[in-house]
């Protein structure tokens, strides 16, 4: 009986294959296992935000509509992909602020093992946080950029910086809807503060502040991270190079980045 490819990908197919002869369960056969999945967690209709619970709302409308908190399908529903946002902007920003402290020990410390690649690149991030150059070092500017960029993690007031490089009609559609971003990590704690139990209920609300915070990664801890690394590592360029499994090689060490 022919098997169905659990990839397209053909050296993705080979490897699969491969670890089921060598008895090594993998992502595929861990699926396989869980079948059939949770239906109330695939709609995203179970709640554990609180210890009352938790909750779960019957899709088909026979059993419970709400949870003991009062919390309807559509709140909890997008208190949850909520919450999913604030972990992923999380995961990006954090990331972002660890490369803009790698950054400063860049500019800080020469044993560090960091330095400045692409100085072009400094100076432009340097001029779009209004920072002065005339007469400073790189490893001067960057202090100076690493700074500024920890700064927008936590800043009191304001709106990100970055956010400024959207195009004008899309900034003032943010700014009517409320979701242009401020600090990064305050628009993650808002979001996990108004997902709580017992404080937003309305799930526009909830999803416009899952947006703004969404932005706040994609224009801040994303952004900068991405920028960040350019001026550390170098920008990328287009090049001709090997890609896929077909990159390891037996007679080497093959140190996998996942990222
Ligand atoms: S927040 Fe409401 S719906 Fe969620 S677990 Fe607590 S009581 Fe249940």
């Amino acid at each position: 009986m022919s098997q169905v490819p659990k990839t397209i990908d053909p050296a993705g197919q080979m490897m699969i294959e491969c670890a089921a002869c060598e008895g090594i369960r993998i992502a595929w056969d861990r699926l396989e296992a869980m079948q059939p999945q949770c239906g109330f967690g695939k709609l995203g209709v179970c709640c554990t935000v609180c210890a009352m619970g938790p909750c779960r709302i019957d899709p088909f409308g026979n059993g419970p509509q709400e949870g003991i908190c009062g919390a309807t399908a559509q709140t909890i529903v997008a208190r949850n992909l909520a919450r999913k946002i604030a972990a992923g902007c999380s995961a990006h920003s954090d990331h972002g602020r660890a490369v803009a402290e790698a950054l400063l020990l860049a500019a800080e410390n020469p044993e560090s093992g960091y330095r400045i690649k692409d100085e072009r690149k400094l100076r432009r991030l340097a001029e779009e946080f209004g920072i002065p150059q005339e007469g400073r070092s790189a490893e001067q500017v960057a202090k100076d950029v690493a700074e500024a960029c920890l700064r927008e993690f936590g800043k009191p007031h304001g709106e990100l910086v970055m956010a400024q490089r959207a195009p004008e009609p899309r900034k003032t559609i943010w700014r009517e809807l409320g979701i242009m971003p401020g600090a990064i990590d305050r628009e993650v704690v808002r979001l996990l503060h108004q997902t709580h139990m017992g404080v937003d209920a309305d799930p526009k609300n909830l999803l416009l502040s899952g947006m703004r915070c969404a932005l706040a990664d994609g224009w801040g801890g994303s952004m900068i991270a991405t920028d960040l690394q350019d001026v550390l590592f170098g920008s990328p360029k287009p090049v001709r190079a090997r890609t896929n499994l077909g990159v390891l090689r037996p007679e080497r060490v093959n140190v996998i980045v996942h990222g």
